[in-house]
């Protein structure tokens, strides 16, 4: 006997509209990369001695203050980053990508790089990258950090030249790491706010992964999935997230307690019998 996912799958791959497999990716998908989720209990908001809550660290109001503070914490996130190798999750992801191909959307909060680094191309980065920059002031397009700046150890002070690189060459303002934060809203030109929800009306199945649900453009995003018809398959190995406790009494919403990767693996399995 087919199980429901197997059924929701061959159908939305036989639908002539809404059929987009749409794929929303949280920090959860890269905590087995070894990369630390930002509310899990591993959360590192630490400079020296001093403690940081996110919602007061990650904002636009405490880099205006202390740039060089945010700039060396970024730049020791830099460090992570570039150490940090994609894992099975991101990987049958990107596989998927390839056998659906333009029926593929992939959503995702993570400012990581790690999907891309798995070969996955097509991404809304809903919440940016941690390895561009843009200028404060607003000139000139997005960019990746310039090459000469070296990432750093939690503790070590930039440098005269680091702080050099770290200002734009067009107006002298500062550069600043180009992701969402917590004070800050959504827009298209930055984060794909128009995009992404223009897929959602598209989905035939939202594959939600690794994300707690915590700000409001993954809520509307499900929100909007729903309201248009498609499927919220939520992967979470607990009954915990923001989606779990708005939808679980929603016939099309589906949570599967397994494993991210286990269950992706499961997934791609399945768009290959029946596609
Ligand atoms: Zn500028």
């Amino acid at each position: 006997m087919k199980t429901t996912l197997q059924t929701i799958i061959q159908e939305t791959l036989q639908k002539e509209k809404r059929n987009l497999f749409t794929f929303l990716t949280g920090a959860g998908i890269s905590s087995e990369s070894g990369l630390p989720t930002y509310r899990g209990s591993d959360g590192i908001w630490i400079k020296g001695t001093k403690y940081h809550k996110p919602e007061e660290f990650g904002t636009f109001r405490y880099f205006s203050q202390n740039q060089e503070e945010v700039w060396q914490y970024n730049l020791f996130w830099k460090k992570l980053i570039e150490q940090a190798t994609p894992n099975q999750g991101h990987f049958t992801i990107s596989k998927i990508e390839q056998l659906l191909n333009k029926k593929f959307q992939l959503i995702t909060q993570n400012v990581d790089g790690l999907h891309q680094k798995a070969g996955s191309k097509n991404i809304f980065e809903i919440h940016g990258n941690k390895q561009t920059v843009r200028c404060v002031s607003g000139c000139g397009n997005v960019m990746p950090i310039p090459l000469e700046i070296k990432s750093k150890e939690l503790t070590e002070d930039l440098t005269e030249k680091d702080l050099e690189l770290l200002h734009c060459q067009n107006c002298g303002d500062w550069l600043r790491p180009n992701t969402l934060w917590f004070d800050e809203s959504y827009n298209e030109k930055l984060y794909f706010l128009n995009s992404a929800l223009k897929s959602a009306k598209n989905t035939g199945i939202l594959f939600v992964i690794g994300t707690s649900g915590a700000t409001t453009l993954p809520q509307m995003l499900t929100e909007t999935v729903l309201q248009y018809g498609g499927y919220v398959i939520e992967i979470n190995t607990e009954e915990n997230s923001y989606f779990f406790e708005r939808f679980s009494r929603t016939k099309k919403y589906i949570l599967i307690k397994k494993k991210a990767s286990d269950a992706l693996m499961n997934i791609k399995e399945i768009i290959e019998e029946y596609k």
